[in-house]
């Protein structure tokens, strides 16, 4: 590799890593993707000007690629968003095995270390891709986002792991002999089919509320499938972009599991809830009580402290920046606005997050469930603006709850609680909601943008 190659590599990376760090704060986000997209605009001219390329190849996955991803962009919804975020890790997956892929054609006898590389690059890779599918599918309903589960599971995933291992092993002793063990090629193609199958039945009998834990996972494995990649073909940036990702993909996993209060191996191995469709626990009972944003305005005029609580209804209805000047009126009239993310709120990793910056709302403002769980009784009134799971008290009241244990904004607790719906759904995990038969519950029915932009009308007439 030439000198100003390694150099415009090493430019890269350390933009990368700056990017990265710029994108832990609110204020310095939107320049941290900036920058880390210059990162890897010099990553791609420093490759493309080395030469010894087929220029004609290229240009023709560019014009392909780019014609998808315009299309895409002005197809896709915002509420389509986490769905994306699940094809692109899964592109990512697609785009590393296929280099694994590629190199083992073109060099089938190379040497034991690359043949290693492209054994992980083509299992990460493969396991990635097929499992993003699934999890395409699970977020945007097109199959059920419950798990999906059948008898000897586990056996029949452990026995495709050990077939996979195997003819992994082949293909590297293969290679560790200058070629020529029989049946080589075999092993080859089973080690692919057996990766892009067990991407679907690892990630099927996830499901439920553990799914954002397999998104942010599924994005760690596209990371370091990209940096197997980097390995099997020698390039220092490959690995140092799919590192960050592959770590910071763990890192989020970790988060995950935290904010479920589940291991990764609980949520991997034993699968969501008790009952096969997930749907499981106590049975709610009582009646709703059912409140006008007429009724809802006066309740909130005299409030002088209160609490959002966004979910992914906010996100279906795209109603964050009603939900900000509604804030701003509260706040006019002397009451104090905080908003609470529950990490898993919507239906990707920061997505609540993601809304409200768009809207505005002061980084500030935002309390993570542990800040304001302890003072719940302060709380005039709860507003919850499409979130279901979040705050379903079932998570630490009833063993029997798929969701027990979950760490929940206790908006149960707080003086009055109004839960703006349109019908009594359940939400992804299809678990039954005791919070909306609760005494101080009020539930204000109707599409979140349509309620909110009610409620701010009421305080705009008066
Ligand atoms: P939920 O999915 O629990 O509930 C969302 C609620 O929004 C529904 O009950 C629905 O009720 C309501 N809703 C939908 N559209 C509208 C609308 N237009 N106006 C008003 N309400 C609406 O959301 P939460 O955010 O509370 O929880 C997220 C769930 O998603 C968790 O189970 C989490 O594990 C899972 N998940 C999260 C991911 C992440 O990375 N954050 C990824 C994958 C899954 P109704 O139909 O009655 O209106």
């Amino acid at each position: 590799m030439e000198t100003w190659q390694t150099l415009a590599y090493i430019v890269a990376s350390v933009l990368f890593i700056l990017g990265l760090k710029m994108l832990g704060r609110a204020e310095t986000a939107r320049r941290g993707n900036r920058v880390s997209a210059l990162g890897m605009l010099v990553a791609v001219v420093a490759t493309l000007a080395a030469g010894g390329l087929d220029y004609s190849w290229i240009v023709v996955g560019l014009v392909i690629g780019a014609g998808v991803g315009a299309v895409a962009a002005r197809r896709v919804q915002m509420t389509q968003m986490p769905e994306m975020v699940a094809l692109f890790n899964g592109s990512g997956g697609v785009a590393s095995m296929l280099v694994g892929w590629a190199e083992y054609l073109r060099t089938p006898d190379a040497e034991g270390v690359t043949a290693f590389a492209v054994v992980v690059t083509v299992v990460i890779g493969g396991l990635c891709a097929t499992g993003s599918v699934v999890a395409f599918a699970k977020l945007s309903e097109r199959i059920s986002g419950a798990p999906i589960r059948f008898d000897r599971q586990q056996v029949l995933n452990a026995a495709l792991l050990a077939l996979v291992a195997l003819a992994g092993a082949w293909v590297v002793f293969d290679a560790l002999a200058a070629g020529g063990l029989p049946l080589v090629g075999l092993a080859f193609a089973l080690l692919l089919l057996g990766a892009l199958a067990l991407g679907v039945l690892a990630v099927i009998p996830i499901g439920g509320a553990d799914m954002p834990i397999v998104v942010a996972l599924l994005n760690s494995y596209s990371g370091l499938a990209a940096a197997a990649a980097g390995f099997v073909i020698d390039n220092n940036v490959l690995v140092v972009a799919g590192s960050l990702v592959g770590a910071s993909g763990l890192i989020l996993t970790q988060i995950m599991c935290k904010a479920m209060n589940r291991s990764l191996a609980n949520v991997l191995f034993s699968g969501f809830g008790s009952a096969p469709t997930g749907v499981a626990g106590a049975e709610v009972t009582g009646e709703a009580k059912p409140i006008s944003a007429e009724d809802a305005y006066f309740v909130l005029e005299a409030a002088r402290s209160v609490l959002v609580v966004p979910g992914y209804g906010m996100a279906v209805a795209q109603a964050q920046h009603a939900v900000k000047e509604l804030a701003d009126q509260l706040e006019a009239i002397g009451a104090e606005v905080r908003f609470a993310i529950h990490p898993v709120a919507g239906r990707m990793p920061g997505h609540m997050n993601v809304l409200l910056a768009e809207a505005n709302v002061a980084y500030e403002a935002l309390v993570e469930p542990d800040d304001v769980n302890p003072s719940m009784e302060s709380i005039d009134v709860a507003i919850v603006i499409g979130a279901n799971d979040v705050v379903n008290p079932s998570a630490k009241e009833d063993p029997d709850s798929p969701l027990f244990g979950m760490p929940i904004v206790e908006v149960d607790r707080a003086r009055t609680v109004f839960v703006l719906k349109r019908s009594m759904n359940p939400g992804f995990s299809g678990v039954e909601n005791a919070l909306f038969t609760r005494e101080n519950t009020r539930m204000l029915f109707g599409d979140a943008k349509a309620s909110i932009t009610a409620l701010v009308g009421a305080f705009k007439d008066t």
